[in-house]
């Protein structure tokens, strides 16, 4: 990949405007910030860039009002916290453009926040006239939201285009966990690829088989993958229309060169439900009335095996409908033995996905990862290999 440029490449900030693209888009529940990790992660940039002497306008979009000003969507409840985070007092402007914006970053001594920027609808247009009016604001442009960055939006990209342009700390953090895992990583590569449908993520399998050394396949998506194998998985969720396509992918990754491991044995119940009955059974002897809701320990000892074995590691997707126990044993299992072997620096380990997250989190070891990614969409698309628009323009 072409060098990413950095705020040091943006020469001599002292007493210049710049845009700052962050993503503030926290959980919020009953009116309070429930979780404030998205605020902390800008904090280096933040601080990068008031150290070098500017004046920071900065940028987000926060939920979908869809191009219109939905006052519930406001960024200025989030003032105390952001003041909080960043040390220093911040001003605020109710628009992202036009006089009022222009007005307030003149009269702002250090920070200015600036309205939602989807209150436009030329932001997620990435209408030129309106990223006009963003980077008539500043004099440069920093993006620190790589969860953004795989949106071709005014504010992602398109302004990136009209001003000296730079990646943020986070967002180049980010994007150098990614390369080392996926971009040029040590071998063996390993993926595990694991949650609910091959559907949402055939353009992942297929980038994957042509890109790693082992493709683990668990979760849901593993039955359909079961089935092109011509095994009897009772009520098992499956897609009957892929499995064609699955079949094609298990070719695709034996040409590549790729070993697939789908599970030997599977924990089996009659419901997802908790405490219901369950046992394990070798994958060719699911009764019609069971259905597969977690993979076997044999399976998982073997996977130790090949995590053993790997240097590099990429995740996303719980192995099992780990919401409900005893079926996230799996998935706690290996993530306990990826973070073992991440510890003692024998495998860098990168995970992302909502609900991978939220699986480690719960297997208490998300900090023992080389890197756990929150950013969603912009991940899967990584995953896939996809150039993503807004780290595109910031490419030298
Ligand atoms: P992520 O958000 O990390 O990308 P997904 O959304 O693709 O992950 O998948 C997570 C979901 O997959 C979870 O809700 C989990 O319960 C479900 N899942 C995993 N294995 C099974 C299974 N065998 N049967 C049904 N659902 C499963
Ligand atoms: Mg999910």
């Amino acid at each position: 990949m072409a060098r990413l440029r950095r705020i040091t490449d943006l020469g001599e900030l002292a007493g210049r405007t710049v845009l700052v693209r962050l993503d503030l888009n926290v959980p919020i529940q009953d009116g309070r910030i429930s979780d404030d990790t998205r605020i902390r992660a800008h904090v280096p940039t933040i601080r990068l860039l008031r150290e070098g002497g500017a004046k920071l306008a900065l940028l987000s979009h926060f939920g979908r009002p869809g191009g219109r000003v939905v006052p519930a969507m406001s960024l200025r409840p989030l003032l105390p916290a952001l003041e909080a985070a960043f040390g220093e007092p911040i001003g605020f402007a109710s628009d992202c453009i036009g006089e009022e914006a222009r007005q307030a970053v003149n009269a702002a001594d250090g920070l200015v926040l600036l309205e939602n920027v989807r209150f436009h609808r030329g932001e997620k247009a990435n209408d030129p006239d309106f990223a006009g009016k963003l980077a008539a604001l500043g004099e440069a442009f920093v993006n620190d939201a790589f969860s953004a960055a795989h949106r071709a939006h005014a504010s992602t990209e398109g302004v990136a285009h009209l001003l000296p342009a730079a990646a943020g700390e986070a967002m180049a953090r980010e994007i150098e966990a990614l390369e080392r895992a996926l971009g040029h990583p040590e071998r063996p590569l390993a993926a595990i690829i694991g949650g609910a449908k091959i559907s949402t993520k055939l353009a992942v399998l297929g980038h994957l088989a042509r890109q790693v050394d082992h493709l683990v396949i668990g979760g849901g998506m593993a039955n359909t993958f079961l089935l092109a194998q011509g095994f009897d998985i009772g009520t098992s969720l499956a897609e009957h229309d892929l499995v064609e396509t699955a079949r094609k992918i298990l070719e695709e990754a034996a040409g590549a060169g790729c070993t697939v491991h789908l599970p030997r044995d599977v924990v089996v119940a009659r419901a997802l439900a908790p405490r219901v009955p369950n046992r394990v059974v070798p994958v060719d002897a699911v009764r019609d009335a069971e259905m597969i809701l977690d993979i076997g320990p044999e399976s998982v000892a073997r996977l130790i095996g090949v995590l053993e074995e790997a240097r590099t590691l990429i995740w996303n997707g719980p192995l099992g409908a780990f919401e409900v126990p005893p079926f996230d044993r799996a998935t706690v299992r290996l993530a306990q033995a990826a973070a073992r072997l991440t510890r003692t620096g024998r495998l860098l380990s990168v995970a992302g996905g909502g609900d991978t997250v939220a699986a480690l989190n719960a297997a208490g070891v998300t900090h023992d990862f080389s890197h756990v990614s929150t950013a969603g969409g912009a991940f899967l698309e990584w995953m896939e290999g996809k150039t993503l628009p807004g780290v595109a323009v910031l490419l030298a």
